[in-house]
């Protein structure tokens, strides 16, 4: 069955009406509260920081627009920045960018948030932030083993939405709308269609929650897409509680990128709604420290606040994060967002996405300057998702440098060789007469 992503018009979950303001309201009476704790001649205190150089960037390139609106995840993603007249606009576009961006049809279109734009260099094509947002004429190109569907998940989708790899747990793509639209996206194919984004449809989310109930053996299910968390919460709530009524479904996962570049979207009404589904984890997707700012150290907090765990997701892309001055302070600073780094990811071989792509070994020269080198929780897992649909293969440094009879000779992380005595073991045995020879 292949994957599907109908697109069409919404549908309303049962039972509960959406507000109308829903977002606008919860900010004022955050922002009152907060002012009536206070003193009365004192500032309303609005929900989100906002950091001076984005601070300067709205003022200059959204002038009519106030705090709170800027700090409504509504707003922000009604002005998110779509068109090669919007970006045109904001950044000084280099040639490549300015055809790329115009021959661009189909899915995987251009989609900034504003904030993360004002995070982004709007002179320097070259720019990390950019250069993962704004498309060059690369993307164009075909490589060797490059696919559509690299990891066949089209192959592996079970029930619309549904693809259903690994014994005992699913991926549940519940939309295909992002905040915002990362080149090197292993969905490049069913994100941001055109015509209109997908907006969830309720028989398609119900055909995948028959599929789940029907099979007892998930106990595991991660809501990706495109973004959970464009969704509004009501629609969220209504699926997170259909999925919780599922009796074998022990663990929830959100795969999200918005607490990163829409952090304002983490309101104080969505982790309350998300603290009733815990178990709840949440995987992150970080790519860069710059990302690192006030706003996102608070949406961070929230979600940690509400006793979501958190981990990290980074893929590892050439001349944006492949160097270990880069990834060491980006997951040192997650550590201290209370984020736990989990997964950096080889990039997967979509269709144009050569440019982003290093050397596998790459990944394992960070790995190797993080391992010892800094706190063993700063030292995420490298893993390259075997095409085909093969599932996540784990790469390691190794540390296993032969055997000794009944000794194992390991090295340390500064490349000093240690005897552990392991008699009866045998790992370590096939390197002997490696050893030996050199
Ligand atoms: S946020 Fe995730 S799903 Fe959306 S474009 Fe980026 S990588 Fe793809």
């Amino acid at each position: 069955m292949s994957l599907q992503i109908a697109r069409g018009r919404e549908a309303k979950p049962p039972l509960r009406p959406l507000r109308s303001k829903q977002n606008v309201r919860p900010l004022l009476q955050e922002a009152s509260e907060q002012s009536t704790a206070a003193s009365p001649a004192k500032k309303v205190v609005l929900r989100f920081p906002v950091n001076t150089d984005t601070k300067a960037f709205y003022r200059k390139f959204y002038p009519g627009t106030s705090s709170i609106e800027w700090n409504d995840w509504r707003w922000q993603m009604r002005a998110r920045i779509r068109t090669l007249d919007e970006l045109a606009r904001i950044f000084h576009l280099s040639e490549d960018e300015y055809r790329a961006v115009k021959m661009h049809s189909g899915s995987l279109p251009v989609g900034i948030t504003p904030y993360y734009a004002s995070l982004m260099d709007l002179k320097d094509s070259r720019e990390p932030l950019r250069r993962t947002h704004i498309m060059t004429g690369e993307e164009y190109l075909r490589g060797p083993g490059e696919d559509d569907d690299p990891l066949a998940e089209d192959h592996d989708t079970a029930a619309p939405g549904i693809v259903h790899r690994y014994p005992d747990r699913v991926l549940f793509l519940t939309t295909g709308t992002c905040s915002t639209y990362c080149r090197y996206c292993t969905r490049a194919r069913v994100v941001g269609n055109p015509g209109g984004e997908y907006q969830f449809s309720l028989r398609q989310w119900e055909q995948a929650l028959t599929y789940l109930e029907e099979h007892t053996e998930v106990r595991d299910v991660l809501m990706s897409g495109g973004d959970p968390l464009t969704l509004g919460d009501d629609k969220l709530d209504w699926l997170l509680g259909r999925l919780r009524a599922i009796k074998h479904i022990e663990f929830l996962r959100i795969g999200t990128k918005v607490p990163v570049v829409l952090p304002q979207r983490i309101t104080k009404s969505l982790v309350a709604m998300l603290k009733k589904y815990h178990p709840l984890w949440m995987s992150l997707h970080f790519t860069h420290p710059d990302e690192l700012t006030d706003e996102v150290a608070e949406s961070t907090a929230r979600l940690a606040d509400a006793g979501i765990p958190l981990g990290s997701q980074t893929v590892l892309l050439k001349d944006i994060n492949d160097d270990i001055s880069v990834i060491k302070p980006l997951m040192l600073g997650l550590l201290k967002r209370r984020v736990r780094p989990y997964y950096l990811y080889q990039c997967d071989p979509i269709r144009g996405s050569a440019h982003f792509r290093t050397p596998v070994e790459k990944g394992l020269e960070i790995i190797q300057g993080l391992r010892g080198h800094t706190t063993g929780y700063a030292t995420p897992i490298f893993a390259v998702d075997a095409p085909g649909g093969g599932g996540k293969v784990q790469i390691a440094p190794d540390f296993v440098v032969g055997r000794d009879s009944d000794d194992l000779l390991l090295r340390n992380f500064e490349g000093d060789v240690y005897r552990y005595p392991d008699p009866g073991g045998t790992l370590g045995r096939d390197k002997k007469a490696k050893l030996a020879a050199e």
